[in-house]
């Protein structure tokens, strides 16, 4: 569903993939689990009635293998640039293992036998300070090490990827399992203070349309305390 206008929110298994459309061109932030790929096809050829090669590049937020499994399949569809966090680049390239559990990789191995997911070579290498698609990429390590947030100024809409969450009307954590680096987390959640967004679209839960700003003086307070 179109969230504001422009983009739009496409719920798959438990996580969010997002449509940026800019005339022609779309743009797609994060791919979901494999066997995602129909469904944001389909939504772009039915709802947005245009055509999956009008999807021009592919924004992955980090590694995690349930934002980049359908990364390959949708890839050859569309024959999209890859963009991604120079620190992150060698997990979709196959060259690094995905973080998690032995159970956890045993999982990742079968999903891409199974969807017959391959390595992905990016075209895009980002870094912090780096302008795609008139978003600004925000540099924030902690969860992975090349987590970006992408950041617009003219609709005050920031990507955050899994580096937050919104419930229970309050911005928290991934928690402190999925946080490889406590330090650089805390301080790249202070970084966004400097910056100024109103709407704050997530990798799994509902998006924060208002007050995005406040939540987030809030939520860095309390890191100060832990
Ligand atoms: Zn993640
Ligand atoms: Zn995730």
């Amino acid at each position: 569903m179109e969230i504001i206008h422009g983009i739009h929110e496409l719920r798959g298994r438990m996580v969010n993939c997002y449509l940026v459309v800019n005339n022609d061109e779309i743009m797609l932030i994060d791919t979901g689990l494999p066997g995602n790929s129909s469904k944001i096809i389909k939504y772009v050829e039915t709802i947005l009635k245009q055509s999956p090669h009008d999807i021009k590049t592919i924004i992955i937020t980090h590694n995690h293998f349930d934002h980049v499994g359908s990364l390959s399949k949708i890839k050859e569809i569309t024959g999209a640039k890859v963009a991604i966090h120079s620190a992150d680049a060698d997990y979709i390239r196959g060259k690094e293992k995905h973080v998690g559990g032995a159970f956890m990789n045993v999982i990742i191995k079968l999903l891409k036998a199974l969807y017959g997911t391959k390595p992905v070579e990016p075209e895009i290498l980002l870094k912090d300070g780096d302008l795609i698609g008139g978003y600004q990429v925000i540099h924030t390590p902690g969860h992975s090490p090349g987590s970006i947030c992408l950041y617009n100024p003219e609709n005050k809409v920031i990507f955050v990827g899994d580096n937050l969450q919104y419930t229970k009307g309050k911005l928290q954590s991934p928690g402190e399992r999925l946080i490889l680096e406590p330090e650089k987390y805390d301080a790249s959640m202070r970084k966004l203070l400097d910056i100024d967004f109103e709407i704050i679209l997530t990798g799994h839960t509902a998006p924060v349309l208002s007050g995005g700003k406040e939540l987030m003086k809030d939520f860095v307070k309390d890191l100060n305390i832990n």
